[in-house]
């Protein structure tokens, strides 16, 4: 007999890593991690902890001073009108919290309105809770942003929710205030919940500028907002994150999916999580001023070299460059299997050791692009774009 999670998607950036796995020295761009260490102050905050012997079970909601000091954060850098401590639950990261927002909010067949392309995760995760993802592409003519009356065409009666990303994952484009207060009328006007993913909240470039949805006037009621500790602080393997909701129904339902899945986030990490807060402006800055070059150098590359097969503009946010296969590529046509992207990312790691994403893995309305994680570092980049230039013979 058949199981819901039957219906839920593999991951394919998952069989792209295991392609790597057998590369020797390859160029790992397909992976969305950082190549930054922790910040000395997350390992000198997990060296007290397990000196100090803090190593024992924990409120299920979080440390009760991450908490407080998550509060602070999200009053005054999202400007999030959050009433106390109770509308904050630390998460075993961001996917965790994504996890515990679905389970709690979603009824078999209800629909979410996700991008297309999308952070792939977001579908797994509505159809593991039973619901229903609905895709509303984002237009690289518009940089990657929404046309927003065929985003209010996409509901229905059982639409519950929108599911917004910026910046977003993998085109790294940034809505606008505008665009935010527009979506923010048409949920207020259908009566839907917003999930905010602010994953890469600190990741923006020049004068671009990130505005938490939950920020605009009467919006933190319907919103979940959902961040992260693994992009701002590089923090991908420790597991951190934190959801912020005011609904008390909500709250309950999701104190019980952490309790019954997790008990509380690992102490040490939690512990850690203090440390990086109390870094925070600082280490933020610099990996931002870093990833803005690898950007610059990335970009550039890609023109002298690949720019007559890979074609994009420069994100404003993120660390992802999502960039169109021209037309005239033909040289892995040989390979019959799978969609053009595919054939395009295959030719890469084994014609180049690069790893990239295929950009059907992130939506139909990907396929023809591919995704690079220009977030690792400058002598990985440089070797990558040589490589890329001997293949596609620049
Ligand atoms: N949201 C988006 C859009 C992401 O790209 C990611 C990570 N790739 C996350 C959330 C969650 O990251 P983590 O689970 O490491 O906190």
């Amino acid at each position: 007999m058949g199981h819901p999670l039957d219906a839920v998607p593999e991951s394919g950036i998952a069989r792209i890593r295991d392609l790597m796995l057998a590369i020797d020295r390859p160029f790992r761009l397909d992976q969305g991690d950082v190549s930054f260490d922790v910040p000395d102050a997350v390992k000198e905050a997990i060296r007290r902890a397990v000196a100090e012997n803090r190593t024992h079970y924990l409120p299920t909601l979080g440390l009760p001073p991450l908490r407080e000091r998550l509060m602070e954060k999200v009053r005054t850098r999202n400007e999030l009108p959050v009433r106390g401590v109770d509308e904050v639950f630390v998460t075993a990261g961001g996917m965790h919290g994504l996890f515990i927002t679905c389970q709690a909010l979603l009824n078999a067949g209800d629909e979410v309105i996700v991008p297309d392309p999308e952070w792939p995760p977001v579908v797994g995760n509505v159809t593991a809770a039973q619901g229903v993802a609905v895709p509303c592409p984002l237009h690289e003519r518009l940089g990657w942003r929404y046309n927003l009356d065929e985003l209010e065409g996409r509901i229905t009666r059982r639409t519950r929710a929108i599911y917004v990303n910026s910046p977003h994952n993998p085109t790294g484009s940034i809505l606008r205030r505008a665009d935010l207060e527009r979506i923010a009328e048409i949920a207020s006007r259908h009566d839907l919940r917003l999930i905010a993913d602010e994953a890469y909240e600190d990741i923006v470039y020049d004068s671009a500028e990130h505005v938490s949805l939950g920020s605009l006037p009467g919006l933190h009621e319907r919103t979940i907002s959902l961040f992260t500790f693994s992009k701002s602080f590089a923090m991908t393997g420790l597991r951190l994150g934190y959801v912020v909701v005011r609904d008390p129904e909500l709250r309950r339902r999701m104190a019980k999916v952490l309790y019954y899945s997790s008990s509380n986030v690992s102490s040490l990490v939690q512990h850690a999580g203090v440390g990086a807060l109390e870094a925070g402006a600082e280490v933020i800055r610099g990996f931002r001023d870093e990833l803005a070059a690898r950007r610059d150098l990335f970009f550039s590359g890609i023109d002298q070299l690949g720019g007559h097969v890979l074609k994009g503009t420069p994100p404003e946010g993120a660390f992802y460059a999502f960039l169109r296969i021209d037309d005239g590529w033909t040289a892995g046509a040989e390979d019959e299997e799978g969609s053009r992207c595919w054939r395009f990312a295959k030719h890469l790691i084994t014609g180049a050791k690069i790893g990239s994403v295929p950009g059907a893995e992130f939506g139909a309305n990907g396929a023809g692009y591919v995704r690079f994680c220009f977030a690792r570092g400058r002598e990985e980049l440089d070797g990558a774009l040589s490589a890329l230039g001997r293949l596609l013979g620049s």
